[in-house]
């Protein structure tokens, strides 16, 4: 069945008219979202920890950020924009005993509702609203006069009007410009650790380490390594981006075309797709949220020693030196 699809027409910023909504977090998404609506005539009110630069970023925006506990209890329409693993710590300090019946609560990735971190409570209903792309361009296309693709998922048992609710919240940040399409949380939640974990952030990252480590293993120059796995991906996924898979095999060369068909199911194998099914139900069975959660409780100390690890690869070394050469990459250090 195609996806439910809503544009400008579909919604009525209106219904926001004698709201609040109190923004938690100015991180990516909170700056971008509560700037937007800000200009599309809503009441915002940030909820930010003092102390650090996005405390003074929603400052020199002129809010006057308070406490998440304090901008829930002025709210109406309470959006937890907060990284995913500190959202269940602070829901139950600051902004479950400030909840009344009718207000709403909202999220940009379903993680702590369809998991069960972030409970709300009788007469609340939960509401994603998700933009299909990072802060910063939810921002800047807005003020371009577009937006970015949203999607939409109401909590079990949320009424129409939520909807209503969920629809205006997305035009006030220009996500009805583009189009909003209608989801449920269980499939937000499910689909995104599935894309990041098998194919964007885990699968695309060994891909490239293996293919360095396999070059240089066999007496090949690191350099050559690092442009032909890493460097290079660019081009492609920029193909695929503005075309699909078709334009990309368009645009190569024949012979990169023929050794993509026959070579490249010889590397996504039978036990490949087995993997991406167990790794699936690991997602769906919450075994996944529970590692994640639990590594959390320990101080991310397994999480923290692997990103130490990882950030010392040959190839990040290789990378770094290289990418001084080029000075149009914009080349960024963490
Ligand atoms: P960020 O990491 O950018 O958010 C950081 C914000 O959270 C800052 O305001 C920070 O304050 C605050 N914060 C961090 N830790 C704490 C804490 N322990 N107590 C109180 N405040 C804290 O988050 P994102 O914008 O990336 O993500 C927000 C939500 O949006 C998540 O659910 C994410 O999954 C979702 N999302 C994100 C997208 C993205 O592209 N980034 C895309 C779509 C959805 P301080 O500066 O003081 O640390
Ligand atoms: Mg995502």
């Amino acid at each position: 069945m195609p996806a439910k699809i809503y544009y400008d027409k579909d919604a009525d910023l209106s219904v926001l008219k004698d709201k609040t909504i109190a923004i938690l977090g100015y991180g990516s998404q909170g700056h971008a979202q509560a700037q937007n609506l800000r200009d599309s005539g809503c009441n915002v009110v940030i909820g930010q920890r003092p102390g650090g630069p996005n405390y003074d970023l929603a400052v020199s925006h002129g809010f006057k950020p308070v406490s998440a506990a304090e901008a829930t209890e002025q709210a109406d329409i309470v959006n937890i924009l907060l990284p995913d693993e500190v959202q269940a710590d602070v829901y139950r300090e600051s902004v479950r005993p400030h909840l009344k019946p009718g207000d709403v609560l909202m999220c940009s990735h379903g993680f702590n509702i369809h998991f069960e971190q972030v409970v709300p409570p009788q007469g609340v209903d939960a509401l994603l609203v998700a933009p299909k792309g990072p802060g910063h361009l939810v921002r800047s296309e807005f003020e371009k006069g577009g937006g970015v693709p949203c999607l939409i998922a109401l909590g079990e048992g949320a009424s129409d009007k939520t909807r209503q609710i969920g629809l205006a919240y997305a035009k006030g940040i220009g996500g009805t410009r583009a189009g909003v399409i209608e989801t449920t949380i269980a499939e937000e939640t499910e689909t995104d650790l599935f894309g990041e974990q098998v194919v964007l952030c885990g699968g695309v990252s060994e891909l490239v380490k293996a293919g360095f480590e396999t070059l240089v293993e066999a007496g090949y120059q690191p350099e050559m390594a690092y442009f032909e796995c890493l460097h290079e991906l660019k081009l492609i996924v920029d193909l695929f981006y503005q075309g699909g898979l078709n334009y990309m095999r368009y645009s190569v060369s024949n012979t990169a075309e023929y050794g993509d068909y026959t070579r490249g199911p010889r590397i996504i194998t039978d036990e490949t797709r087995a993997e991406m099914r167990k790794i699936l139900n690991e997602i769906q069975t919450g075994k996944f949220a529970r590692d994640w959660i639990l590594e959390n409780k320990g101080g991310a100390a397994a999480f923290k020693a692997t990103r130490r690890i990882n950030r010392q690869h040959q190839l990040e070394q290789v990378g770094r030196d290289l990418r001084r050469l080029m000075s149009w990459i914009n080349a960024k250090e963490v």
